[in-house]
């Protein structure tokens, strides 16, 4: 992946891009983002960057043999950790680690680099548990990273959601992100990086990535309208209009419901961005800049922790139709002046 197709963080890709430039990387960093952000293709095109062979205008060529290895997931010192669980798919694995699934993995990261936590444990099979990152995997990692690269050049280990690591494999981990050995890089993609251990997370450069423009949401389209007409309905307080709403976001499936809840988080930001003439100059940033003083501006904070509270109720399987009622019914509440 180049940079160029990774969506949005522009600043971000000429920071990193100067970094390998001036030759000054280091040996690990933490990418910082939230479900969607884009730090795995970020990642991707980082790291085909520090290998092109014909690396030019801030970005890789795309067209060399390491390019192309990359982007095809099939460079042998590029190596990625995940949290795993035992599954069905673990093929009577008792200790599985990330090498278990990794074509799995490898098939969801080409089909869409952008998934979701809950996206990779339905692909795994991993049900009602969660995936984690055990001490089998951090030997696993030592004795990758230990060995000779089979190009000569570095090693990387992408390692995502360093937060589901437990103790004991934080520990067995901690000293090899300390005193690395030569040639080896690690790229950590945190969702929480709060919940990853003190003592790994201060040996890395903190990066935060930024939420992909609006204008790069594929779901766009089938989400503008219902949350348009939430808003509509509070601020010509028709509340029967905000309810019929909430059916229909009711009878989506519960990934898009989610979906649907970032997406009005994203738009309700662009709503109070455009108040302070910060809005994108895209379609969907002159829609928002629309309501540009119409929404109540002690609304936004509100609005955004109804907004979480929604994702985080679907998350935990909490009736849709409820959740849905319920926010309807709290924005029409809340957004009157
Ligand atoms: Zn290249």
């Amino acid at each position: 992946m180049q940079f160029k197709e990774v969506k949005g963080n522009d600043t971000l890709k000429e920071r990193l891009a100067a970094m390998v430039d001036q030759n000054r990387t280091g040996h690990a960093i933490m990418l910082e983002e939230k479900s969607g952000y884009g730090a795995l293709p970020m990642a991707m095109a980082f790291i085909q960057y520090l290998n092109c062979a014909d690396r030019h205008d801030g970005d890789s060529c795309g067209e060399c043999s390491s390019c192309r290895r990359i982007s095809h997931l099939q460079h042998p010192d590029v190596h990625f950790v995940f949290p795993v669980n035992v599954t069905a798919k673990s093929g009577g694995e008792k200790k599985p680690v990330s090498d278990t699934f990794i074509s799995i993995w490898k098939e969801l990261l080409l089909k869409n680099p952008y998934f979701t936590e809950e996206e990779l444990n339905t692909e795994l099979g991993i049900e009602d548990k969660v995936g984690v990152i055990n001490v089998n995997e951090a030997k696993e990692i030592l004795n990758k990273m230990n060995l000779r690269s089979f190009e000569g050049g570095n090693k990387y280990m992408v390692i995502w959601l360093p937060e589901r690591m437990n103790t004991e494999a934080s520990n067995k981990l901690l000293k090899i992100v300390e005193e690395p050995f030569p040639g080896t890089f690690f790229i950590f993609i945190t969702q929480a990086p709060e919940k990853v251990i003190d003592t790994i997370r201060s040996r890395c450069l903190r990066i935060q990535l930024q939420p992909v423009p609006m204008e790069y949401q594929p779901d766009v389209e089938e989400y503008l309208e219902p949350f348009c007409s939430i808003l509509e309905a509070g601020l010509s307080r028709d509340l029967v209009k905000a309810l019929k709403t909430a059916e229909t976001l009711a009878a989506l499936g519960r990934e898009r419901q989610k979906r649907f809840c970032l997406f009005c988080e994203s738009f309700l930001r662009q709503i109070m961005m455009s108040g302070m003439n910060l809005g994108e100059k895209s379609a969907i940033g002159r829609r928002a800049a629309t309501y540009t003083g119409r929404i109540p501006e002690t609304f936004f904070e509100k609005g955004f922790g109804l907004l979480e509270n929604a994702r985080a109720s679907i998350e935990s399987n909490v009736n849709a139709k409820m959740v849905f009622t319920n926010l309807a019914n709290l924005f029409w509440v809340h957004l009157k002046k």
